[in-house]
């Protein structure tokens, strides 16, 4: 085993593999950006030294510099997560000629795998079945435009070296297809300096199923199972699983014997992952071969949880020359894992990653009484921020349980207890889509979420009452809390005594609708609370950080987190967040941005869709703009005629800088 190995990557991976490196006594040596200095994977490794600015092209894919710290500090071997430098072939070899091992596969088996066409002409031969498309050389427009007819829409085209989803376009008719195909070799170019795509068939409904596999340096190859990864949004998984429901022995087996036999076409060593698209149709299942992941997959953590094996491990010692530790027919499966990815987005607006600061990072704590079935991999603590530079996920919260319904219900009470304020996140969006009739019943393919949007998106939060009563209390926990030399609620604001009863008023704003409250207090009674036309007797009190609410026959406990006028609830119901309005502060900024129309997050504009004078309608593309690596279009809120353009193509933008200006009307 190394004696020292530096980890090539940030966030929670870099944090999961410090983690296993310190069980085996390993140390660890953490890269770090400017951005980075005091990140929890800094501070979980045992040295760290700094490699550049804050962009990832100049700090985390400079290789270079990544080698020579691990050189200079007397690493033995290099770690490389997954993103980054994790499939940079030429990165494998260049560790191998400065005499450090690649925790991973060879360089080889990388760029065969890295590229999708090239490993789809590979699998073709090796005789594993592929998605009907094209993956040539020819990238001639004209000849991708006929192979898109041929194939027959809708087609998909993607980024041949890409990954996450970047660049992914679905083209439903031949009139769209030019357009698609630019604005994917755009992406591509941008994300992986490489705009060569391919074409497939789209197939409709698919799952995405995919088996990790294993091989050591002494030629033995096994496979830990299966996932189900279907649940996705914009091409990107949400919700994992394993195993994968309703899949029959017969399927598993054979997906098995197909995911060992592609990476024995490439004399595959170290944890790798061969993903599969499954058609269901009347027929049965038929699946796909789509690529190889030659890395550590984000996912991982449910084949650990199901197989009671440590993935990382298992890494750090076929890569120190060790032979598996287990044969095929060792591997056991137990009982039902799923994970779900936490990321910084907004649900209800096409998912755009969202950037922050985690004022409030709750998160689950493992039961007293029970073994912990609970797990959450994170990369951030309370308090530190989400940048426009770097992944927009925040943690994986993964369950485990004897069964599927078991694991759905233990995933649901662990995302309830996960609080996060101060930056936009899918929290409670992954909670609907645990609540679908689908997916209770496991009915799963890549067009849940689509399918079931009507209860995922734009939903209400839950009983306005609840909430103010829960802000009412957290308001008055707070004074209690400043205010030393507290007595009585009465003692600290404004109020009015009026013959032995005091009152006092409340406004809150929620989900743009003002509501009033009024609390009353006898002087030798009780308190009333007086919401809109509702009023019951109110009482509560704090349990360790948590209010125990009764207002009337109600009663229930909430988390309240404050944060100068907002206040943030969250129940097991849900959350939800309203401000504390100061009636003194007038409606003042109100309509400040008038037509102009803001950019919604930092970015570099790629294209204005719309000329000065253009007569434009709500919902039409005005501008595309690329943040995160991922472009963003932005669209017209309301009728209009494009009065201005305030950037030019190629500008890095600030957030909430207007973009252009619309008259309206
Ligand atoms: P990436 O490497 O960018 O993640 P993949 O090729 O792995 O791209 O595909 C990502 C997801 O896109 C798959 O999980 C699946 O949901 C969807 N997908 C891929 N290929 C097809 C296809 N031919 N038809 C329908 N959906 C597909």
């Amino acid at each position: 085993m190394f004696n020292k190995i530096l980890i090539a990557n940030r966030g929670e991976i870099a944090c999961r593999v410090a983690a296993t490196a310190a069980r085996l006594g390993v140390r660890t040596v953490a890269v770090y950006s400017d951005a980075d200095a005091q990140a929890a994977h800094v501070q979980a490794c045992d040295e760290a030294v700094h490699i550049g600015g804050v962009s990832v092209q100049d700090s985390y894919l400079q290789w270079q510099r990544i080698l020579d710290a691990a050189l200079q500090i007397g690493a033995q071997a290099v770690h490389p997560g997954y993103g980054f430098l994790s499939e940079n072939a030429d990165f494998a070899n260049a560790c191998a000629r400065a005499g450090l091992v690649f925790i991973g596969p060879g360089a080889v088996a990388i760029e065969t795998m890295g590229l999708k066409a090239a490993s789809k002409q590979l699998m073709e031969k090796t005789g594993i079945p592929l998605v009907p498309g094209y993956h040539g050389a020819d990238q001639s427009p004209s000849l991708l435009a006929n192979e898109a007819q041929r194939i027959g829409f809708p087609v998909l085209i993607k980024a041949s070296a890409g990954g996450g989803g970047k660049g992914m376009r679905i083209v439903h008719q031949a009139a769209d297809f030019a357009d698609a195909l630019a604005s994917c070799q755009r992406e591509a170019k941008n994300s992986f300096g490489n705009d060569a795509v391919l074409i497939e068939k789209y197939v409709q409904r698919p799952r995405h199923i995919e088996i990790q596999v294993f091989g050591d340096s002494h030629g033995n190859l096994i496979h830990l199972h299966e996932r189900d990864c279907s649940v996705q949004r914009r091409h990107q998984k949400v919700l994992e699983e394993s195993p994968a429901p309703g899949l029959s022995e017969d399927m598993r087996e054979r997906m098995g014997a197909a995911a060992l036999a592609a990476a024995r076409a490439v004399n595959y060593v170290g944890a790798g992952t061969v993903e599969f698209i499954v058609e269901q149709s009347e027929r049965g299942m038929d699946f796909f071969f789509i690529e190889m992941n030659t890395r550590l997959q984000v996912e991982h953590p449910v084949t650990e949880a199901v197989t009671g094996l440590d993935l990382v491990e298992w890494q750090l010692r076929i890569a120190s020359g060790e032979s598996l530790p287990l044969t095929q027919a060792q591997v056991k499966v137990h009982g039902h894992a799923i994970e779900a990815r936490i990321c910084a987005e907004t649900p209800d607006n096409d998912f755009l990653p969202a950037v922050g600061r985690l004022n409030v990072m709750r998160t689950p704590q493992a039961s007293r009484f029970a073994v912990s079935a609970v797990r959450l991999d994170s990369g951030v603590r309370e308090g530190d921020s989400i940048s426009p530079y770097y992944d927009s996920m925040i943690a994986k919260l993964i369950v485990h349980a004897d069964t599927r319904a078991q694991a759905l219900a233990r995933l649901d009470q662990a995302l309830a207890r996960l609080h996060i304020t101060g930056v936009q996140n899918n929290v409670a969006f992954v909670r609907r889509v645990l609540g679908t009739d689908s997916f209770a019943r496991a009915q799963l393919d890549t067009a849940l979420i689509e399918r079931e949007k009507a209860a995922l998106f734009h939903q209400q939060g839950w009983p306005v009452h609840q909430a103010i009563v829960a802000a009412v209390a957290a308001q008055l926990r707070s004074e209690m809390t400043t205010q030393q030399a507290w007595t009585d609620p009465w003692s600290v604001r404004n109020h009015w005594l009026i013959q032995g009863q005091s009152t006092r008023g409340f406004d809150y704003a929620l989900d743009e609708q003002s509501v009033h409250a009024v609390l009353s207090c006898e002087v030798r009674g009780g308190m009333r609370l007086h919401i809109a036309n509702d009023e019951a007797d109110f009482s509560w009190h704090d349990e360790a950080g948590q209010l125990q609410l009764q207002w009337g026959e109600q009663s229930w406990r909430c988390h309240v987190y404050v944060n100068g006028p907002d206040s943030h609830v969250f129940t097991d119901a849900g959350e939800c967040r309203l401000q504390f309005v100061n009636p003194l502060a007038h409606a003042s900024q109100a309509v400040a941005a008038g037509g102009n129309l803001a950019a919604p997050m930092p970015g570099k504009l790629l294209s204005f869709a719309v000329a000065v004078g253009d007569k434009v309608r709500a919902g039409q593309a005005l501008a595309v703009m690329e943040a995160m690596k991922m472009e963003h279009t932005v669209v017209a809120p309301a009728d209009g005629t494009v009065a201005e353009l305030l950037f030019a193509a190629g500008d890095q933008v600030p957030e909430g800088a207007p973009l252009l200006r619309l008259s309206l009307g």
